[in-house]
């Protein structure tokens, strides 16, 4: 059965509407005049302009928004806590299962969430994009190719560096930084302000950059943007890929409202549907590789927040107040970057100042909220099992998680304590809360599930453009195709992989 609505048969479906299946849709969409494209999300719609930053709306438009994205499951969405920086699952967020108070934190993975809505967690990211540096960087590439895909990702996402105004605080913050940690790195290299995906505004918080910066013109119409050439098909789930031999034909959805299954033909498909739906999309297609769901890694987080006391008021009032909502990010005045170094620095950190002033019990002085992210050493078994039997809520192979933290990771979680204590004690300031080693999972940056390989040898699921092996235009995207121990924030990452598939994609529908 086909749905009135939709289109039979498209050049190219996307699986999944976050940055990446956006970035993948607007560069075939630029690239091939006739190609005709149908992106499905199995969430709903949240703003008229697709993929819309949450961050951007006022906050109890923003609440509500954010409440839509967190699933079937009212068991799986964050808690009530009133806690700044959660733990286990943000707002706009679920968690892949409920949560059991008795678990340990940093075994299968409690704290794994993801977003099911337009855009994906794109539309609540913390839009940090910073390159990936030294060993980060896939080894399967010639160096001036990632670059190139690095530039084009930076440009989809509005990549800055000139995010916030200088302000006295974020002065004495960087020389803290440089101070203690510039000389870890290569000559040419250190500290400095954070890349970040938005549009500074003189006098205003910046604009945030969501999947709808991405799409440019196609995020700005309704369900039909542009030519008719592009079409988003929220609360639409993909169920399961078709195939014949070495073809993708195309897959069979469901809109989930109504219940109604139909089926789309296409002539290339993409699955960009996070890091753990993605393999599980796989998986219940039948399309079931070595690799896939195996090699799981999550940055391990330290965080902690020190204030102040003496130092400079971090700068809110210099470009006015805003209304705190409790989300902590609407009180940053700027955010620094103390990179990862290979060798060197096995951390990626992210440092930002927060104007106090509206908090309750707490004075109005200069406050510093620390994030580190460490990379992980990657093994086959930290993995995603799926179900043969049990079905998850949104009725598809439930998934268990096996995943535990090395000595060697244990080793790069004390030194992110060690390096927030000496910024606590150089800044003068005393710790509102102390470094904690938050749940695994809690980065959101899961990645390896898909992952890339030069060869098919049985530790990878796909090519360096995206294919699945033993396929000729079947693609996957996201972190889950990352294959590489990152400690940086990997959204850029996956949208510059993307960038590469689009071209692939692109040359198959034109035919060279
Ligand atoms: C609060 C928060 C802060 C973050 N901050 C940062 C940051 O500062 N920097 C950074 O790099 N990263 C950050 N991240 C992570 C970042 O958002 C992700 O890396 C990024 O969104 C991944 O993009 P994606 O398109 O691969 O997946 P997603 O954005 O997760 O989108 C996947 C989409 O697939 C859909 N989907 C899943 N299964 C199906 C199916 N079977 N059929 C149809 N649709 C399906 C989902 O509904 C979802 O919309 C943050 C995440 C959160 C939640």
């Amino acid at each position: 059965m086909s749905c009135p609505e939709l289109p039979p048969t498209v050049d190219l479906l996307v699986v999944g509407s976050g940055p990446v299946g956006s970035a993948v849709a607007r560069r075939v969409y630029d690239a091939v005049p006739h190609a005709r494209i149908l992106m499905a999300d199995l969430g709903p719609r949240l703003t008229g302009q697709a993929g819309l930053h949450l961050g951007n709306l006022p906050a109890p438009e923003r609440a509500a928004a954010q409440a839509r994205s967190q699933g079937r499951d009212p068991e799986t969405a964050p808690g009530e806590d009133g806690a700044l920086v959660k733990k286990y699952a943000d707002r706009g967020t679920h968690l892949l299962r409920p949560r059991r108070d008795d678990e340990p934190e940093q075994f299968a993975m409690p704290a794994a969430v993801m977003s099911s809505n337009i855009g994906g967690m794109g539309v609540h990211w913390a839009c940090t994009a910073p390159r990936p540096l030294d060993s980060e960087r896939l080894p399967l590439l010639p160096g001036d190719d990632l670059d190139a895909a690095l530039s084009v990702a930076e440009h989809l996402l509005s990549v800055t560096r000139d995010a916030y105004p200088a302000t006295e605080a974020g002065d004495l913050v960087l020389k803290t930084l440089g101070r203690l940690f510039d000389g870890d790195y290569p000559v040419g290299r250190g500290v400095g302000t954070m890349p970040l995906a938005c549009t500074p505004r003189p006098g205003r918080r910046p604009l945030w950059a969501g999947p709808d910066t991405v799409l440019g013109p196609l995020a700005h119409a309704g369900a039909t943007a542009g030519d008719g050439r592009f079409r988003i098909a929220d609360e639409t789930m993909c169920r399961r890929l078709l195939f014949s031999g070495r073809m993708v034909t195309g897959a069979l959805l469901e809109h989930l409202p109504t219940g109604t299954e139909f089926a789309v033909r296409a002539s290339a498909v993409a699955v960009c549907a996070d890091a753990l739906r993605t393999p599980q999309l796989l998986w219940a297609s039948g399309i079931r590789p070595d690799a896939l769901g195996r090699y799981l890694n999550d940055q391990p987080k330290t965080v902690s927040s020190v204030h102040v006391k003496d130092g400079p008021t971090a700068g809110l009032a210099a470009r006015g107040t805003v209304e705190f909502g409790g989300d902590i990010r609407d009180l940053e005045t700027g955010r620094f970057w103390v990179p990862f170094a290979d060798p060197g620095r096995r951390n990626h950190g992210q440092v930002m100042t927060i104007d106090t002033s509206p908090l309750e019990g707490v004075d109005p002085a200069l406050f510093v909220g620390m994030v580190w992210y460490g990379a992980k050493e990657i093994r086959a078994e930290d993995r995603i099992e799926f179900s043969t039997s049990e079905a998850d809520a949104y009725d598809m192979p439930d998934m268990t998680v096996h995943y535990d933290l090395t000595a060697r990771d244990l080793t790069g979680a004390e030194q992110a304590r060690a390096d927030q204590e000496a910024v606590a004690e150089a800044l003068g300031g005393e710790f509102l809360e102390r470094p904690e080693l938050f749940p695994a999972g809690s980065s959101k940056h899961y990645q390896g599930t898909v992952r890339m390989g030069p060869v098919d040898d049985g530790t990878s699921v796909c090519d360096t453009d995206s294919r699945v092996w033993g396929f000729d235009n079947l693609y996957v995207g996201g972190n889950g195709v990352i294959p590489t121990a990152t400690a940086v924030n990997p959204t850029l990452y996956s949208v510059a992989l993307a960038v590469r598939a689009a071209a692939s994609i692109s040359a198959r529908l034109i035919g060279v």
